[in-house]
């Protein structure tokens, strides 16, 4: 038995020109199509032909999804780069605004 498993993706209904992003249960991120079966994309978020709301959604889903498994480790040098960066922020800073003075 070998049962393909759906998993979400970009998919193409007939019912509509846009493309859609689609969860695993055939729900589409912006709720405007319902049980679809179709094939699905990964990638190409930045089509032009995808739907607006279902980008949007897509984008802020994987924005609040932090990869855990790399978290911890990496938070100590995370922090490490995000002090130096704010260093180099408050130099430019300093080198724009000193001209005002
Ligand atoms: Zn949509």
């Amino acid at each position: 038995m070998s049962e393909q498993k759906i998993e979400e993706g970009w998919g193409a209904p007939a019912c509509s020109r846009k493309w859609h992003y689609f969860r695993a249960d055939g729900m589409s991120l912006c709720r405007k199509i319902g049980f679809y079966m179709g094939p699905r994309e990964q990638g190409k978020d930045d089509h032009p032909d995808n739907c607006a709301a279902c980008k949007k959604i897509l984008a802020s889903l994987r924005a609040s999804a932090p990869l855990r498994e790399t978290r911890g480790k990496e938070d100590v040098h995370r922090r490490d780069m995000e002090a130096t960066e704010k260093k180099d922020h408050a130099k430019a800073q300093r080198r724009e605004g000193g001209t005002a003075a």
